[in-house]
């Protein structure tokens, strides 16, 4: 999958990435999805000069797939596309919120495009604030909507997957202890 940075993509005021992951420097430590205390909502870091190796490093998958129309932009979709596991032919999409774009044809044609396509692809939903996220596999549940070309009994597996995890799953507490040396 291509990883060049696509020049025409830019954040637009989303900060999801300062929230949901968990990060481990020697100057920052923050929990999973917990607001960064360096970010300012809907405007970016504050200390951006001297912002952690892996903030300077991270895109979502926004910046990458070329095939994204403006609805997947985290900011309207609510679905932020992990990039770390392209390498191994996974998409990852982390649903921060239960948004309208989820029942729109464009969500479920592309999801069924990747799976037909043989391409693995996981749903990620965040935890309770200082919760580590949980993850489903979709491949196999969704095989038989996609082979039908189905995108209303897709989008039905797609709501199940969503409020199985929310309501079954056990969420573990991140053991990370919020502590920053930045700014
Ligand atoms: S999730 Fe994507 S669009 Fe949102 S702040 Fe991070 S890199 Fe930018
Ligand atoms: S240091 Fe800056 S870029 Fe990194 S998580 Fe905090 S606010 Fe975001």
């Amino acid at each position: 999958m291509p990883l060049a940075v696509l020049e025409d993509r830019s954040c637009e005021g989303c900060t999801a990435c300062c929230a949901f992951p968990p990060i481990r420097t020697d100057k920052l430590q923050k929990p999973a999805n917990l607001l960064c205390p360096h970010c300012a909502e809907g405007q970016g870091c504050t200390v951006y000069d001297v912002r952690p190796a892996v903030c300077r490093g991270f895109y979502c998958g926004w910046f990458f797939l070329a095939e994204l129309g403006p609805d997947w932009h985290p900011n309207h979709s609510g679905v932020v596309i992990r990039a770390e596991h392209f390498d191994e032919d996974t998409i990852t999409l982390l649903i921060l919120r239960l948004s309208p774009f989820l029942v729109s044809e464009e969500f479920a044609a592309m999801v069924g495009g990747w799976v037909a396509g043989g391409v693995g692809v996981e749903f990620e939903r965040v935890g309770p604030p200082g919760h580590l996220p949980a993850k489903m596999r979709m491949n196999e549940l969704l095989e038989e909507a996609v082979a039908a070309r189905d995108l209303r009994a897709m989008h039905k597996v797609f709501a199940w997957s969503l409020a199985h995890i929310d309501r079954t799953h056990v969420w573990e507490p991140d053991t990370i202890v919020l502590r920053s040396e930045l700014g």
